[in-house]
């Protein structure tokens, strides 16, 4: 099938006038201007999507679909461990029936914002063999251990055996307030054996900043209330408990070698927020840089009222930055195009192109598939999506300020 538009996005480079791609099953085969495409591929079936620009479909890097059916339902609180004690009322409520359908119903939302491709964070990985994911799907168990650290292994097979039945997946240590050093090890460990992704969430408060810091703060109150052991508080950064816990496995695991299978996945972690850096820690990341991916979601961030993003700095350390929705218990939908804007709004400085790139190219290599996953090119995954194009303006601002339903999306190679 040969599909031509105005002009198709491929991420590499301009956008081509009057443009085509043919697809093969699920891939791309061949990109280019219409005259030639069709000349080459003279057999196929043409698709003329008219003024419209073909593109990429998005790559969330990191939400929480369970949470879809929370919208609306917590205001922003004083305090993140309020947040956390008013979601955990809420999720009190919530049966694993419940859960199934909001986990459908952020599928759905997603796919018609254009995202065609999605790391979800589920903290009920049993319920994923009863639900369709209908774009292309990592799912990530989300595992805290804060309230039985002793059950670390247990905790991570049960959700491994409820993982490996779908076709992407990784393991979520939820983050270094809620999972322990231990949980961190294993959950790299069996990332490296089964040559899977990791991602986490990092430094996201100011309040986790003061808990590891200072040993002190509402976090490091409610922390202790529910029986934590803080030990490791009052004299680093969230960012040092970290990189010190991977540190630590990722030498453990060279001096293990002999297990051949250990050394497969160097993809690096996807870390989400990363909002409260100490200037220590920009000296610690100058040693670690680019080796891991950042998702920052903008309008989670807004409603959280955390401190600024630090995007240039983080950009001009190498890390590959992306974007992502968080949940709908902290945002008002699953909208890429709305996080862009917002981003935009914090970063005008940064061209559309580049916002673009976060929810594409940037994914794409987040999720260790920079070879398939985010641009239109010849052996790359037929998801793409289109958009309507009056080239009145750049065709990337028009994208960006797309505010509808996408009414044109194809996904591994099927409208
Ligand atoms: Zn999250």
């Amino acid at each position: 099938m040969i599909i031509r538009a105005r002009a198709i996005l491929t991420m590499d480079g301009s956008p081509i006038e009057n443009g085509a791609v043919a697809i093969s099953g699920n891939r791309i085969i061949d990109v280019g201007s219409f005259p030639e495409v069709s000349a080459r591929h003279s057999e196929q079936e043409i698709v003329d999507l008219g003024e419209q620009a073909l593109l990429p479909g998005f790559i969330n890097a990191h939400c929480h679909l369970d949470y879809t059916c929370l919208r609306g339902q917590i205001p922003p609180q004083k305090s993140f461990a309020d947040w956390i004690r008013a979601i955990n009322a809420e999720k009190a409520r919530l049966s694993a029936q419940d859960y199934v359908a909001s986990i459908a119903e952020g599928f759905a939302e997603a796919k018609r914002f254009g995202t065609t491709t999605i790391a979800n964070l589920t903290a009920f990985p049993e319920l994923i063999a009863r639900i369709d994911p209908l774009i292309r799907t990592w799912w990530f168990a989300e595992l805290i251990d804060v309230r039985s650290p002793e059950r670390v292994n247990e905790l991570v097979d049960l959700a491994v055996k409820s993982l490996k039945p779908a076709a992407n997946w990784g393991l979520a240590p939820h983050a270094p307030f809620t999972a322990s050093k231990d949980l961190y090890r294993r959950c790299e460990e069996v990332a490296r054996c089964e040559n899977v992704l990791l991602t986490t969430h990092l430094a996201e408060s100011r309040e986790e900043m003061s808990m590891f810091r200072d040993g002190a703060g509402p976090l490091y109150e409610f922390m202790k209330e529910i029986g934590r052991d803080m030990s490791d508080c009052g004299d680093q950064t969230p960012l040092d408990r970290f990189l010190g816990t991977v540190r630590d496995s990722s030498t453990a695991l060279r001096s293990a070698r002999n297990d051949k299978k250990a050394v497969r996945n160097d993809a690096g972690w996807i870390v989400a927020h990363l909002n409260e850096l100490a200037e220590s820690d920009f000296e610690l990341l100058e040693t670690f840089r680019g080796k891991f991916h950042v998702v920052h979601s903008p309008r989670s961030h807004d409603y959280f009222a955390h401190s600024a993003f630090a995007f240039e700095r983080l950009r001009d350390l190498g890390f590959n930055l992306c974007l992502g929705t968080d949940s709908l218990a902290s945002n008002e939908n699953l909208s890429l195009f709305a996080e862009m804007r917002a981003f935009r709004r914090g970063e005008p400085a940064v061209s559309p192109k580049e916002v673009l790139e976060m929810v594409t190219v940037n994914g794409g290599r987040a999720l260790g598939r920079p070879q398939i996953l985010g641009r239109i090119r010849a052996n790359y995954f037929a998801d793409l999506i289109a958009i309507p194009c009056r080239g009145i303006t750049d065709v990337f601002e028009e994208i960006l300020a797309f505010d509808e339903p996408v009414h044109w999306i194809m996904l591994n190679g099927k409208t």
